[in-house]
């Protein structure tokens, strides 16, 4: 059976990255940019004063001038102009264009209106060159690179394209992942559960964390334990990039799941891996061949218990979500973190444990929570981590543990 290690392993290299394609800069955020961006002009795209205050030309300091004539006014967006020098000077708001001769804005704050409104006091020192203005070109200049392909896009690297006219750019597209639900036991969440059913909880859960690692998630809802009915829903799922099941995967009779994605034409990657919770995780590849679009599918089988779902996403779909949209660093980052408390780990698998983690990046410490299983999602939703309990024996407070953090 895979380690954890080999598992992912074998998802990076099961999951190529996307074929690039144009996105609408609004519809970009988290993906990950697939050119090379150049400015489209100067920015700013004209000197512009940084502040509000007296446009005015520092070689008026050595005429010691120190009342000057106000000569008209520039607010942001306006182009009207008045040039500068010689004891004259432009009140000007932050942004406006500023004027010709001017090379320095003297903040309100320290200039003295006079009584006569026309004219104001300016100490000789704050009439330095390049004071509180920004010229054009300063931040960055036509043509040259301010993203290189690779790039995460965020608010801040998508605000950039903005800025420089962008209204498409090329990435990584989103992946489509198809959520469903497999069991005769579930009934959907906003409903009441009959004897012997339960609420279908996964779904929500696995479509939430989707999204939060940056795919379109598409609920199919619950499939009941039979056949024609798994196949049917099976290929509606192939419709999406990447198609999450959860139950049907252990050793139970009515365990379809691997069964009919081999049906369909998927090819098993690996069953099995060698981890609590989620043991029974499937993991399997449609050919492009088989595809309609000709275009590989990639489909997950995870257990249905909760925590095991969550745990084999976390793990496992994330990374080749992550994959599939360009992200180098695809696999889940563990940190270092300092066991609070004694843990006496039993299980001889590697166990990922519900727990708090708390403090500084440098000095992480992590709690374990009174987690009875992977049926317990209600300890888990204390959690913000995992603890990776990497072998079966005691482990001390104050002992160095891997952690994964959690949303
Ligand atoms: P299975 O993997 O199908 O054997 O299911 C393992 C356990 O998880 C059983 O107790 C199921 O009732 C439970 N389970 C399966 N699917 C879900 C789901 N979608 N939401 C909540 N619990 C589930
Ligand atoms: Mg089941």
């Amino acid at each position: 059976m895979l380690s954890v290690e080999q598992a992912i392993q074998a998802i990076c290299e099961s999951v190529e990255p996307a074929p690039t394609a144009l996105a609408p800069l609004r519809e970009a955020s988290g993906l990950v940019l697939a050119e090379e961006v150049r400015a489209s002009g100067d920015s700013p795209p004209f000197d512009k004063a940084l502040m509000d205050g007296y446009a005015a030309t520092s070689a008026d300091r050595e005429a010691r001038i120190a009342d000057f004539a106000v000569i008209g006014e520039i607010t942001a967006g306006s182009t009207e102009t008045f040039p500068v020098g010689s004891g004259r000077v432009v009140r000007i708001m932050t942004g406006a264009t500023l004027p010709e001769g001017a090379d320095c804005v003297i903040p309100f704050e320290q200039a003295l209106e006079q009584a006569d409104g026309a004219s104001v006091r300016l100490p000789a020192e704050a009439l330095r060159p390049g004071a509180n203005l920004a010229r054009r070109g300063a931040s960055v200049r036509a043509g040259s690179l301010i993203l290189s392909p690779g790039a995460r896009l965020g608010a801040v690297q998508l605000g950039a394209l903005a800025e420089m006219g962008r209204t498409e750019v090329r990435v990584h597209p989103r992946p489509r992942i198809a959520i469903l639900a497999t069991g005769d036991e579930l009934v959907p969440f906003d409903t009441e559960p009959g004897p012997g059913q339960i609420r279908n909880s996964n779904e929500l859960m696995l479509v939430l964390q989707a999204s939060a690692a940056g795919a379109d998630a598409v609920p199919l809802g619950i499939a009941r334990d039979r056949r024609e009915e798994l196949e049917s829903r099976v290929a509606q799922g192939l419709d999406a990039d990447f198609l999450c099941l959860t139950g049907g995967v252990s050793a139970g009779t009515r365990d379809l799941v691997p069964d009919v994605l081999a049906g369909a034409g998927v090819t098993e990657v690996f069953h099995g891996c060698r981890l609590k919770p989620g043991k029974p995780v499937w993991f399997g590849r449609l050919p492009a061949e088989r595809s309609a679009d000709g275009q590989p599918r990639w489909i997950f089988g995870l257990p249905g218990n909760p925590v095991s779902s969550m745990v084999c996403f976390e793990l496992f779909v994330r990374t080749a979500l992550r994959r599939r949209m360009g992200i180098a660093a695809a696999a889940p980052e563990l940190l270092s973190a300092r066991l609070t408390s004694d843990h006496v780990s039993k299980d001889s698998r590697p166990t990922y444990f519900p727990a708090l983690l708390s403090g500084a990046s440098d000095d992480l410490c992590a709690s374990p929570l009174d987690w009875r299983g992977s049926f317990d999602l209600q300890a888990t939703a204390r959690a913000n981590g995992l603890i990776l309990f990497s072998e079966p024996r005691t482990f001390a407070a104050g002992e160095r543990v891997a952690a994964l953090p959690l949303g």
